[in-house]
């Protein structure tokens, strides 16, 4: 099951041409403590301006906790997460310019489409007509623009997580953050958002994470992978070379390749 990735990206419209410059992150030594806990054990890893990358591995092993560290989320950790050179470990999280999309869609229920998309925006204060076009080109982007006027409960899954998504991007953020943004929806579906996901990520160039447990949907959108168990990077790679040369029995046996 894998997906020609020049297809998937030619597929695309042309809708609103990115306007972000892709960035690259380099997180270096980072660690990071629930209390006794240590969860996070001196995670080092480089992802390339414009890569879709993936972390993997089993429950428990740091996935969300790692990605909501770059977010700015959850207990300061140790070490460095440099953006395009910059330390962002010290900033709050609306200063960072990460978009994090949640495995819930966490839509507010009482706005419509288009003031949930908006949201984001008018707390930045952008200017009515901006405001106006960018939730107009967001909505295009995941193919959500006759939906405007709707409410969340009025939406499949799907589609409240292409709003979740549209809302997210709206605000352009420099890195995009995705956990198991797929795992509440049906399978059918979940296969299809995740070429629709890929074809967006594409369009828009951006730097994007995306965290799964599900090591073939890593695979099939994702340019590499870093394969996580108890707070440590196993292997980094990309997806092929991962399968084919497994560094150890833990990622052979995650993988399903150890005989
Ligand atoms: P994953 O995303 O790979 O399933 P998590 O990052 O959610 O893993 O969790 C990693 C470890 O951190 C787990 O042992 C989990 O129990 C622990 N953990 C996560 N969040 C908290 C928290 N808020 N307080 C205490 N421990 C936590």
């Amino acid at each position: 099951a894998s997906i020609d990735k020049d297809t998937a990206c030619a597929a695309g419209t042309a809708a609103a041409a990115p306007r972000v410059a892709p960035v690259r992150i380099d997180i270096e030594q980072l660690t990071l403590s629930f209390g006794e806990t240590t969860v996070l054990k001196g995670i080092d890893l480089s992802i390339e301006p414009g890569e879709f990358f993936a972390f993997l591995g089993p429950s428990g092993s740091g996935k969300t906790t790692l990605l909501r560290a770059i977010a700015g989320f959850g207990p300061t950790p140790r070490g460095r997460i440099l953006i395009d050179g910059a330390d962002i470990a010290g900033r709050m999280p609306w200063q960072r310019d990460v978009g994090m999309v949640f495995q819930s869609y966490a839509l507010w229920p009482h706005l419509n489409v288009a003031r949930n998309v908006a949201y984001g925006l008018e707390e930045r204060r952008v200017a009515r007509p901006e405001i106006k076009a960018r939730v107009h080109a967001a909505l295009e982007l995941v193919g959500m623009a006759d939906y405007a006027l709707r409410y969340p409960s009025q939406l499949s899954g799907g589609q409240q997580q292409r709003i979740a998504l549209a809302r997210t991007i709206a605000v352009e953020p420099r890195v995009l953050l995705l956990d198991e943004p797929l795992s509440n929806l049906d399978a059918g579906l979940r296969v299809q958002m995740r070429q629709e996901l890929l074809q967006l990520q594409r369009r828009l160039g951006i730097t994007t994470i995306f965290v799964t447990h599900d090591q073939e949907e890593a695979n099939t959108i994702c340019d590499r992978i870093a394969v996580l168990s108890a707070g440590v990077v196993q292997q980094v790679g990309r997806p092929a070379d991962v399968y084919d040369n497994p560094v150890n029995e833990f990622v052979a046996r995650f993988l399903g390749t150890a005989n």
